[in-house]
Formats: structure tokens, sequence, C-alpha cells
């Protein structure tokens, strides 16, 4: 079990596109350690999700777990999930905004809209298919951890850079704002 350093935006390893993972190496003790050290990187850091990029591994793989988080307080829960060659398909053209913050993006807050219902495809850490629909926060979360897994972060999507903030400030203006 480690700690992983988080690689920060400027890194190239965040803009590449990630590998998949073939099935038969998701087993390997080499992924299931590195599955391993994301969570604990995750918890570490008090966020919602991370992916293998973020800690310089360009891998198709992204962990997420919404418990009681003091970064994104009265969100609603999702157990610890792994996911793996996700594909995600948009149920809805209906967006929701909310304020994203990033591990790899520190100290910075921004709205972007995405759409609030999807379905995600992928196989979790032991190799079994995942097909499941996700609504609201949680389906946010998995489409910012998918574009990290295509060389994106947050940043890209945002629509309106009035919306981009420093946490502090976030805190003191803009807190309200989400509408979830
Ligand atoms: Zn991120």
């Amino acid at each position: 079990m480690a700690i992983l350093k988080v690689a920060q935006l400027g890194h190239p390893i965040l803009r590449m596109i990630a590998r998949p993972v073939p099935k038969k190496e998701i087993t390997t003790e080499k992924i299931q350690t590195l599955i391993t050290d994301m969570i604990e990187t995750v918890r570490e850091y008090d966020g919602v999700g991370l992916a293998a990029p973020q800690v310089h591994e360009s891998l198709q793989i992204a962990v997420m777990e919404i418990i009681e988080n003091p970064r994104y307080p009265n969100e609603e829960t999702v157990p610890l999930t792994v996911f793996i060659n996700p594909i995600v398909n948009a149920l809805t053209q209906e967006t929701m905004e909310v304020w994203e913050g990033c591990l790899s993006v520190h100290g910075l807050r921004g709205a972007v809209s995405r759409p609030n219902h999807i379905r995600l495809q992928a196989l979790d850490q032991n190799g079994r298919t995942i097909d499941q629909e996700y609504k609201g926060f949680p389906a946010v979360a998995i489409q910012h951890e998918l574009d990290h897994l295509q060389g994106k972060v947050f940043l890209d999507r945002m629509t309106d850079l009035s919306k981009l903030a420093f946490i502090n400030e976030y805190r003191r203006y803009h807190l309200k704002d989400i509408s979830i």
C-alpha cells in the first residue's frame, strides 16, 4: 500500500489517451497493486475519484467513491467502484452544472455542465462486467474521470471562465450556486 504522487496540470501524462487494460492483465499483481494504491491515494486526499493517468500510469483505470466527503459535502453516496476500460453513453440531453475540482488542478474549482444521466459499461477490479446507470452528481463524477482517460481535464469542458475560482473564493462567493 502506498500513497501515490498526483500529477499536476501541465504534466504531459494528463494529456495522453490512456491505454486499455487487457482483461487477462486485470488480476496481475501490478494492476491490483496500482488499484489498491489509487484507492488509498484518493482517500488520503479526500477525492471523489482518481484516474490512473493522475498517478502517472497511462492506463484506462479509474476509482470512484462518494462517501461523506469534506470536499463535496451533501452529495449522495456511491460505494467504492473501480472501472476499467470504461464506455459512457449519455442517456439524456439534460445537463447539470457542478463546480468541479480535481486533485490534478490543485486549489481551483470551475463550473461545468454535463449530462445528468449516463450508462457506464466497464470492467471492475476482478474483470467482471459493470453495466449500470448513474444520475446526478455520480454521473458527473464518472464523466470527469472518463475525461482523464482521454487526456482531458474539467477546464477543457468549461464554457464560462468567469466561473473558475480558487477554492476559498469559491466557498465564499459561489458555494450557494450548487443546485443538486
Ligand atoms: Zn480530476
